[in-house]
């Protein structure tokens, strides 16, 4: 495996390190230690590993204003021009007659859940989990929370916000948002939010049975569509953002319990900058 990662090209590299950022180290505690896993092979990259040992958060010294302060690797959270989140305006989101609704194939899987200091991960187990998007195809990863939610409506925060992590086959990643808000309870969400780890944990909580990612997601799925990057530390670009536009409900006892462990932790919005905002026409 080694010698296979060695021997691909720079572009390869840069995706892979992307890739490990993301997958392994990015998400991941501060407080992480080199630690051997499932993701082992996606921290390779040094500068990963670097960005790891950097504290970062949502608080004080180290809150989004100061990230790209914390070290070399985190400059793009300042400089970079495609930053994520951002406010989606409806005057700046034109309608694109080659966009279709993206089209989510998730069944039940095996889940575990991890504290990571910034928010709860779950990582997601098996290959079937897809969303197609233009024809290309894109395996989940991983999904996570903030709270409130990272982007705006019209300048108005959700609740909460749901990010799907998936990645294609040649590296590109693809991430899926919906805004939660309070209403219904979220029965399935039981399942997941009965072992909610409340203390930063290394090993995973292993949920028993399966858990249904379908019923995270609103019936429909049109979106808001954007090219930008990784909201938490090193802020890395080349992200094609989903945003959907219906909103999911969960019990205002499950929001609350979320944010009893995360009072908040969500990157303020980001400039547009020239950027492309689009939806299915
Ligand atoms: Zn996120």
């Amino acid at each position: 495996m080694e010698e296979g990662m060695r021997m691909s090209s720079t572009i390869t590299y840069s995706r892979l390190l992307l890739s490990g950022l993301m997958l392994g180290g990015l998400l991941a505690g501060c407080t992480d230690q080199e630690q051997s896993g499932p993701n082992t092979e996606d921290k390779q990259p040094v500068q990963g590993a670097q960005a790891k040992t950097v504290h970062w958060s949502y608080e004080g010294a180290t809150s989004p204003e100061h990230w790209s302060e914390l070290g070399d690797e985190f400059k793009t959270c300042e400089l970079g021009k495609q930053q994520s989140p951002i406010d989606i305006e409806d005057d700046a989101v034109e309608k694109d007659s080659n966009l279709s609704p993206v089209k989510v194939n998730y069944s039940p899987s095996d889940v575990s859940l991890v504290n990571n200091g910034h928010t709860i991960q779950v990582s997601v187990k098996g290959e079937n989990n897809v969303i197609v998007l233009e024809g290309k195809t894109y395996k989940l990863k991983q999904f996570h929370f903030h709270l409130p939610s990272e982007h705006e409506v019209g300048g108005k925060h959700g609740e909460m916000e749901l990010h799907l992590v998936h990645q294609s086959a040649d590296g590109d990643f693809a991430v899926l948002g919906a805004l939660i808000n309070s209403g219904t309870e979220n029965a399935e969400l039981n399942k997941l939010w009965s072992r909610l780890p409340k203390e930063e944990n290394e090993k995973a909580t292993v949920i028993e049975g399966k858990f249904d990612l379908n019923a995270l997601l609103p019936g429909d799925l049109h979106s808001y569509r954007y090219q930008g990057s990784l909201t938490t530390p090193p802020c890395s670009e080349g992200v094609q953002w989903i945003v959907l536009k219906q909103p999911v409900e969960w019990s205002e006892d499950q929001i609350a319990a979320f944010r009893n462990i995360f009072p908040h932790d969500n990157r303020p919005v980001q400039p547009l900058d020239g950027r492309k905002l689009e939806t299915e026409g």
